[in-house]
């Protein structure tokens, strides 16, 4: 049974050579769809929304109301310490940016990022560090490159978007502590399989999206240490992050307003914290234990299949590296675009196919055409992987019926 009820759990999708099935969706990591209570939020909120901070009538109280009880819901839910700031933002990708806007120093990231937690520190000149060899042996690589030359900051993914592997972030806080570094986590993939708590585990910030954590789009956060945020001029400015403004002069407000210029997104921000709430109201033992368990036939059954391989950045789960509910794989002879378009047209699976915003690591692990995510999340079941790997079973043993490769050969070739 699926952990959690989500919209589109029966949404019927046309196969190529007639009829219709159950759409199984393998692409969670890509974007989560919402949970039924975020949707009822939605519901509730759509009817009497208006601008935040900015008006007096009662429509205009409420949404200021919402929106200010959903900052403290995502502090509580992200275990935040009482003075960090929450600064509502776009997504994770707007948080990271803004996060890079106002680091006062060096950078330090992994080769592993996803570009979101890459580029914005490239632009600064951040200092790359490559995830070679065993998980501890990155470990050592990152203690030696901040020991060598101090930086500011070392910011690192929760759980890698490719491999589903997850960073020891503890660990990882205590390396950068130790020289005197910030550690930002990208939890983009990790919030949404795992309980994270900032004080408890060390985490100076962190920034994840609603639309991977079972909201829509349009609404993500940055949590952390207010100094830095408050020091640096707003990320964008205009209406709301100001203090005073003369004809030539300017105060800027302190604390989130500072960096949330224009009318705030009171719509995110309500389905994001709604999210937040169902999360920490479920059985997360259970849906841990659920998804390793969907994770586990995943991989077994994909790798008993001749030549089809699982890629992993460290290795073997078996050899310690915790993993999310993301598995990545590519098929002998079969390009990766093929086999995402075969398993959409054929067999009514969505996955997701190329270099997932994360072209150094796909081209170090010797993947330049790419490969092929499957995603899990809490409306999966033991029925959408089984359907997965009958119809990989199938591709390798009768082929496609449709030429899939020669159609679009222009287009991946
Ligand atoms: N970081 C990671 C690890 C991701 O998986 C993603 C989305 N694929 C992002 C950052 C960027 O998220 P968004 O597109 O919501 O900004």
């Amino acid at each position: 049974c699926p952990i959690a009820e989500v919209t589109g759990a029966d949404l019927q999708v046309p196969l190529i050579h007639g009829g219709t099935a159950r759409y199984a969706n393998l692409d969670y990591a890509a974007s989560a769809p919402a949970l039924a209570t975020v949707v009822e939020e939605l519901s509730r909120t759509l009817p009497f929304y208006a601008s935040v901070h900015r008006g007096a009538g009662y429509a205009s109280q409420a949404s200021t109301a919402c929106y200010e009880s959903a900052r403290r819901v995502v502090a509580g839910f992200l275990g935040a310490r009482t003075d960090d700031h929450v600064v509502f933002t776009r997504n994770t990708t707007d948080s990271l940016n803004l996060l890079a806007h106002c680091v006062p120093g060096e950078t330090v990231v992994l080769d592993v990022e996803h570009h979101a937690n890459f580029l914005p520190w490239r632009r600064g000149g951040a200092r790359v560090v490559e995830a070679a060899g065993t998980l501890a042996e990155t470990l050592e690589c990152l203690d030696r490159e901040l020991g060598r030359r101090p930086a500011a900051l070392l910011a690192v993914t929760g759980a890698s978007n490719v491999t589903g592997e997850v960073l020891p972030i503890a660990r990882l806080a205590k390396i950068a502590h130790r020289h005197g570094a910030r550690i930002l986590v990208d939890a983009a993939q990790l919030a949404p399989h795992r309980r994270i708590d900032l004080s408890e585990c060390g985490i100076d910030y962190l920034a994840l999206s609603g639309h991977k954590l079972y909201a829509p789009f349009g609404a993500g956060v940055l949590v952390g240490r207010a100094d830095w945020l408050d020091a640096a001029e707003p990320y964008l400015a205009g209406g709301g992050a100001v203090r005073s403004v003369g004809l030539h002069e300017t105060r800027w407000a302190d604390g989130p307003a500072r960096h949330e210029a224009g009318s705030p997104n009171v719509l995110g921000a309500a389905a994001l914290a709604q999210a937040c709430v169902t999360l920490a109201g479920l059985d997360r033992d259970r849906a841990h234990r659920h998804e390793q368990a969907l994770v586990r036939l995943l991989v077994t059954g994909l790798e008993d299949l001749p030549g089809v391989t699982v890629h992993r950045i460290w290795g073997d789960p078996e050899g310690g590296v915790d993993t999310v509910g993301i598995a990545t794989f590519t098929v002998a002879g079969h390009h990766p675009a093929e086999v995402a378009t075969y398993l959409s047209a054929e067999h009514g699976i969505g996955v997701r196919h190329g270099k997932f915003c994360a072209h150094p690591l796909l081209d170090r692990l010797g993947l330049p055409d790419g490969a092929v995510r499957t995603s899990l999340g809490l409306g999966s079941t033991a029925d959408d992987v089984e359907r997965l790997i009958r119809a990989i079973d199938q591709l390798l043993t009768c082929g496609p019926v449709w030429d899939y490769a020669a159609d679009a050969r222009g287009q991946w070739a």
